[in-house]
């Protein structure tokens, strides 16, 4: 079935509740395992039927903002979503307690339940108006900060437009363009602080309200977190400023001989090389022949995968207008397919989409069989090993892609390493932040300086007023909509870099390794599942330094002066 066959269109609210609660009274009457098996089948069933109807409508919203039926769709969609989440509630309500837990638990697994246990936990009716005024606090943040815009030569670019000068070799246009996006950032610091602020305190009391001790505690519950704590990951931000921060000292150095600035500015810390980052070889329709070629060579299974996206019109690539920013993969439990959505405008990012992107589709392709659902979707420090591996993997056939691939490579395994100690201070600053909610909005800035020094005392804030009174942070949304999600990139990463240092000592085996990972899908929690493909735990004392060894051996052999 092609994407446009798809069936677009909503559910009836009153479809929702009365199938719901139906399937709720079945569970609860059963008189027997396999009435309650029957009832949790069933019921398996009615979600995959919404939450694919659910997709479609989000997915036309992104395609076109523009469009009326989309708009509208999408807006109904979002007032028939708290009824879902409130049904699917009382169901895993009853599903725990019920008296055949025991033959499910045989028949699925206890993993299930102790994620449905956790989910229960971040939930009560008292704190349904705490989560409305939360997301109205998020969308004031993103409304302020999409609504920047900088006026350069005479044309208005929003920041992220305006980024790309950033790497511009005319060090006076990278000066202007940077020194306007930090000063328009400014003028809303005061604004954006104080929203923060207010969410900070309002989750706080939702923890508290929930019988947490704060909200790091609720945090870690909201991202599915079963088998680590805050104090796990406290030592594993260790290793990093052990092992990591010093080997980026020595790669800044490096940097700054190599582009021949002995002294940066900030908006000097976005270039790679002295005459410029290389070229991707082609638009949309030369970069997707050329991945065509590459996920042929690299194994039966996803070069069939990737025939099978192009002509069942599952990849939306090309920015236009109309269409929303970013690039996401999504997924049809129904169809049983993904659908892979970004905006190629260009830059090497356009191939990082066809690597990256394409290893969230493939584990989705590679898990679709198992039940229940789920387990077909690991926890999100394990969803980013597909696709950051998928990176690195990609490596042998980037000559395709680029003028010059080695310098691709070279800045691409730099910026992974780079991206380390700033991921671990984003995790520490939110630490700080929610275990003292009350410490106001300056102690916070102050707080971020200090993590940033720890962490990065390379980095250069020299020049901006923004970067220099500690609001480096405010730009970061995930500090604002999604909670203690960041450390899960740099786990990922840390995971994805073994991956990387297997595959250039042994293709074959890693290749098979990597498949297995994606086949096992969301059957366990982050350590277990890295445990069956022989993934080194970074939680354990040492893998980050045994991690990052061969990266640096590989760096000097293809070093670029
Ligand atoms: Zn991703």
């Amino acid at each position: 079935m092609k994407f446009e066959e798809f069936k677009y269109g909503l559910p009836t609210k009153n479809f929702i509740i009365k199938k719901g609660n139906f399937l709720i009274e079945k569970l609860k009457n059963a008189s027997s395992f396999e009435e309650a098996n029957k009832a949790f089948k069933s019921f398996e069933k009615y979600k995959s039927k919404i939450y694919t109807l659910f997709t479609n409508v989000s997915v036309h919203f992104t395609l076109d903002v523009r469009n009326e039926t989309y708009v509208k769709n999408n807006d109904k969609m979002n007032e028939l979503s708290p009824i879902c989440a409130e049904i699917n509630t009382r169901f895993n309500e009853i599903l725990v307690k019920s008296k055949f837990r025991k033959e499910l638990e045989e028949k699925y697994g206890s993993y299930l339940f102790k994620m449905l246990e956790l989910s229960l936990k971040t939930f009560k009716p008292e704190i349904m108006e705490d989560i409305v005024k939360e997301g109205n606090l998020v969308n004031e943040y993103t409304k302020t900060m999409s609504s920047l815009t900088i006026e350069y030569k005479g044309k208005k670019y929003s920041l992220s437009m305006a980024g790309k000068f950033l790497e511009s070799l005319d060090r006076e246009e990278r000066k202007t363009v940077g020194k306007a996006i930090h000063e328009k950032v400014l003028e809303v610091k005061d604004k954006v602080e104080d929203i923060y602020d207010q969410l900070v305190i309002l989750r706080d009391g939702m923890a508290k309200k929930l019988g947490f001790k704060n909200y790091v505690e609720l945090g870690y519950a909201n991202m599915g977190r079963t088998d680590y704590t805050s104090k796990e990951v406290a030592l594993y931000r260790q290793q990093i400023l052990e092992s990591v921060t010093p080997l980026c000292k020595k790669l800044e150095r490096a940097r700054r001989k190599r582009i021949g600035i002995s002294s940066p500015y900030f908006y000097d810390n976005a270039i790679t090389y002295k005459d410029g980052n290389p070229k991707v070889k082609g638009e949309e329709k030369v970069l997707v022949a050329e991945a065509e070629k590459m996920y042929k060579k690299l194994s039966k299974d996803t070069g069939e995968f990737f025939v099978f996206l192009q002509e069942n019109h599952l990849l939306d690539l090309t920015a236009r207008e109309g269409k929303s920013g970013g690039g996401y993969m999504t997924y049809f439990p129904d169809y049983q397919c993904p659908f892979i959505f970004s905006n190629f405008n260009g830059t090497s990012g356009d191939v990082d989409v066809l690597t990256h992107e394409f290893g969230h589709a493939f584990q989705a392709y590679c898990s679709k069989k198992i039940k229940p659902s789920a387990y077909q979707s690991p926890t999100m420090e394990s969803c980013e090993i597909h696709s950051m591996s998928m990176e690195f993997l990609a490596y042998p056939y980037m000559d395709a892609f680029f003028d010059n691939s080695k310098k691709y490579r070279f800045a691409h395994l730099t910026d992974a390493i780079m991206f380390l100690p700033y991921g671990v201070a984003v995790d520490e600053f939110q630490h700080f932040v929610y275990e003292n909610p009350n410490c106001g909005v300056k102690a916070r800035d102050e707080k971020w300086l200090e993590i940033q020094k720890k962490y990065q005392p390379y980095l250069s804030n020299k020049g901006s007023e923004l970067l220099e009174s500690g609001a480096r942070w405010i730009r970061q949304h995930h500090i604002f909509q999604s909670p203690f999600y960041y450390i899960d990139y740099t786990l990922a990463q840390v995971c994805a870099f073994q991956f990387f240092n297997w595959d250039v000592k042994n293709h074959e085996k890693t290749w098979k390794r990597y498949v297995k990972l994606c086949k096992l899908g969301g059957k366990y929690p982050f350590q277990e599942l890295i445990n069956k493909v022989h993934l080194k735990n970074p939680f354990v004392s040492g893998t980050v330094k045994k991690t990052i060894r061969p990266l640096v051996k590989y760096l000097k052999e293809n070093t670029i002066d």
